[in-house]
């Protein structure tokens, strides 16, 4: 899978994408990501990149142009006046453009596993104010938010979603089953997890683990999760597929 990342910083992704589980993705060929410094495509001289808001107020806005640029010359083409959207899918590579910014849908990882079906994405970070309106129009594909806060860029905020994404491309994580036991993967908060010692400090873990008895292991971290959600996140219950002997554990 490969992103293409539109930002203002690019070296602030530096650490992040060359450790542990994105690193090695990156190394063996299951992800590719390249950074693209939206500056490198503003013209003139200073190469500005953003200006005063039209009818006044605070702060700064990052310029349609050299946005618009960016995404030409990184896929080659040439987008039309009823924008990228309009563009016929045939004959020409068109990945979603996501624009990261707290007005957009909210992730999850639901949207997180239809994402990752994508061969290729392009991500644009936000500054300042936001951008001008005009990007969002007839450019962006998508609009994610990674919840209800505001950050200072949408750096951050394709970190979040470029990492979920990763772990979900297959052969990026040694136990494949991993990430469908996750919380959230099946609308439930994962069941706890314990390693050794078996008595830490005079605190003993569930007797159960101890027992190598797959079947009732099976049910005790079906129930610790469902007694978990319910406990945490009741509000993830109403969409959960709970078979009956959920509910009537849970009405226990
Ligand atoms: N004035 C904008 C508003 O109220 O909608 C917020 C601008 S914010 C300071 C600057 C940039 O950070 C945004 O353009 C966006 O790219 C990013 N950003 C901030 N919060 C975000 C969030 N919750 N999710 C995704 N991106 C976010």
């Amino acid at each position: 899978m490969r992103f293409d990342i539109l930002t203002l910083f690019p070296e602030m992704f530096a650490g992040v994408f060359e450790a542990s589980i994105i690193g090695r993705a990156r190394e063996r060929g299951h992800a590719e990501i390249v950074l693209h410094n939206i500056r490198d495509y503003a013209a003139g001289k200073h190469r500005v990149t953003d200006d005063t808001p039209f009818g006044g107020g605070g702060g700064m806005i990052m310029k349609p142009d050299p946005i618009f640029n960016a995404v030409e010359q990184i896929l080659g083409l040439e987008i039309p006046f009823e924008g990228y959207g309009s563009l016929a899918p045939v004959g020409v590579e068109k990945p979603p453009i996501i624009l990261l910014t707290p007005q957009g849908r909210v992730f999850s990882q639901a949207m997180a596993r239809e994402l990752a079906l994508q061969p290729r994405l392009m991500l644009l970070c936000g500054r300042y104010e936001g951008i001008d309106e005009r990007v969002r129009q007839y450019l962006v594909t998508d609009e994610i938010s990674i919840g209800d806060y505001v950050l200072s860029g949408g750096e951050i905020p394709t970190m979040v979603l470029v990492d979920t994404l990763i772990r979900l491309i297959p052969g990026v994580l040694g136990d494949e089953a991993a990430t469908s036991k996750d919380s959230h993967s099946n609308g439930l908060l994962e069941y706890p997890h314990y390693t050794r010692p078996a008595d830490y400090r005079g605190h003993p873990i569930p007797e159960i683990l101890l027992s190598g008895h797959h079947a009732k292991l099976e049910i005790w971290r079906r129930q610790e999760s469902l007694a978990r959600t319910l406990a945490r996140r009741p509000d993830l219950l109403a969409k959960a597929d709970l078979s009956q002997a959920d509910h009537a554990f849970l009405e226990n």
